[in-house]
């Protein structure tokens, strides 16, 4: 008999559980489902579209070695891989879990469909380090404050990254219909944009690996000081192969941990730290999975944000519309050098450094005075590494709305930050080579002034409750 292997957010042959389970006394065949059907599915960005043009590709020349056919269908995922399950005559369908509230749907439908089919049907942990339902407080809710969440997960057993399959019994028989790759349109014509995505980026799980030991045998020893230079490649830069799965963080953990002789502990500890942060947004997803779109502080559902269209004119301390304020921030042209430098980078490379994220977010929030959710929704777009859990965990922790927020009155001030992080102004200049000429626009509102306004806002809520 044959299984069938269902990939999604794990596109990887090794440290793959479903793939090895699939694999281990059978032939198999994979299929990857495009849903933009099932409900509650959030539809790719387009920069996420770009990517996972690219990583099925590499993913088909993978699993080719393996013997393994990868067929590509479109439409509701539990529907598709039934009928190809059908189609394929298979007795067993494998996949490694997602953790959003619509994703566990799918897969709940799924297990439902196969046991009515008499198809075995088991899923596995493979995307994050600790299963979510697994970590609650002593009280047995979810944890709202990272610090005693990362005490408690490393307090946890872990296993090790496992193997990619031995190449075993090819696949045989005859094919079942597969999806063209370019018939989904992934990416992008006319215009063509991606190509600062094509300079900064190659999706797929060698490219992974091989950042992966650039990482660790390099910028890992300073990262406590680099991961705030945006100027300089301090950071490991695998946000989006973590994000597509293509390596584990199992096995980034093991290769950090590996070097924490060489590279000292707290550099080591620092680094495991942000996989920690990793898995704290999940589990937020898991416990609330209106996430992007429900303030996890309900008092702040009173909050004034502006947004484009509702109220319409003016902003309300006098200055530009917040149409005219998304916009300008959206293209990098707010006259704040790093903010616009911050979100030029994200604009044409789908990356922004973590740094530039907080300050540029903070900025959108706290000095324009817009609703997160709109922040949240261009960065779902613009970014290679765009997730379903940390882009809106992180965006309702600047705007203090979320957990273990930074308190709403701490303001980052843009200017400050250029200068502590960036103080030889090298990463505004890449970005920015105007600033500092005539046409390099004064500031969109004033720095002083609208941090004012929204701690005025801020206290009137407190005052409100
Ligand atoms: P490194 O410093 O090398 O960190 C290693 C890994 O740890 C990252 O790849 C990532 O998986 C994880 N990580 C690092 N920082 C954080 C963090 N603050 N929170 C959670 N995980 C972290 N990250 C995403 O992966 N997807 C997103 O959609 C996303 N949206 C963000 C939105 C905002 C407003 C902010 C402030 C941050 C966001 N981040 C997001 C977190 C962070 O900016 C990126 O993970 C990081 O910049 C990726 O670069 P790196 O891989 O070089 O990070």
């Amino acid at each position: 008999a044959t299984s069938l292997v269902w990939f999604r957010d794990d596109l990887r042959i090794r440290d793959n559980p479903a793939l090895l389970a699939a694999t281990a006394d059978s032939a198999a065949a994979a299929l990857y489902t495009l849903d933009e059907e099932s409900e509650g599915i959030r539809p790719l960005g387009a920069a996420a579209r770009w990517w996972l043009h690219h990583a099925l590709e590499d993913l088909r020349s993978e699993l080719d070695r393996l013997g393994i056919p990868l067929l590509l269908r479109r439409g509701p995922a539990a529907e598709v891989l039934t009928e190809v399950a059908a189609e394929l005559g298979v007795a067993a369908v494998y996949w490694n879990r997602r953790y959003g509230g619509a994703e566990r749907q799918v897969d709940a439908e799924m297990k439902q469909r196969a046991a009515e089919a008499g198809i075995h049907a088991e899923s596995f942990q493979a995307s994050l380090l600790h299963e979510p339902w697994r970590i609650s407080t002593g009280q047995g809710t979810p944890y709202k404050v990272f610090t005693p969440f990362r005490k408690a997960l490393s307090e946890l057993g872990l296993r090790p990254p496992l193997g990619a399959p031995e190449p075993g019994q090819r696949f045989g028989g005859p094919l079942p219909h597969s999806d063209e790759l370019d018939s989904w349109q992934l990416v992008p014509q006319r215009p063509d944009w991606a190509g600062g995505l094509r300079d900064a980026w190659t999706p797929g799980e060698a490219a992974g690996h091989e950042l992966l030991e650039d990482f660790v045998d390099g910028a890992l020893a300073d990262y406590e000081q680099g991961r705030d230079r945006p100027a300089v490649q301090g950071t490991s830069r695998l946000s989006p192969y973590l994000r597509w799965g293509h390596v584990s963080p199992f096995q980034v953990r093991a290769a950090v941990l590996a070097r924490e002789a060489e590279r000292g502990s707290s550099a080591v500890r620092a680094y495991l730290g942000e996989l920690g942060w990793r898995e704290f947004c999940w589990h937020q997803l898991y416990h609330h999975p209106l996430l992007a779109k429900q303030n996890l502080r309900p008092e702040f559902d009173a909050f004034p944000w502006q947004r484009p269209g509702s109220g319409g004119g003016d902003g309300n301390d006098g200055g530009a519309s917040p149409s005219v304020r998304l916009l300008a921030w959206q293209r990098g042209r707010t006259g704040v050098p790093l903010v616009d430098a911050g979100q030029r980078e994200l604009w044409a490379t789908g990356w922004m450094h973590n740094r530039v994220r907080m300050v540029s977010a903070s900025f959108l929030v706290k000095n324009l005075g817009i609703d997160w959710r709109l922040g949240e929704h261009w960065f779902w777009d613009t970014l290679v590494d765009a997730d379903p859990a940390t882009n809106p965990a992180s965006w309702q922790w600047v705007a203090g709305s979320g957990a273990d927020a930074a308190p709403f009155f701490r303001i980052f001030n843009p200017l400050s930050q250029q200068a502590k992080f960036d103080p030889e102004g090298r990463y505004v200049a890449r970005w920015v080579p105007e600033y500092g000429q005539p046409d390099y626009p004064g500031p969109i509102v004033d720095v002083k002034e609208s941090r004012q306004a929204a701690l005025e806002a801020y206290q009137a809520l407190r005052g409100d409750l």
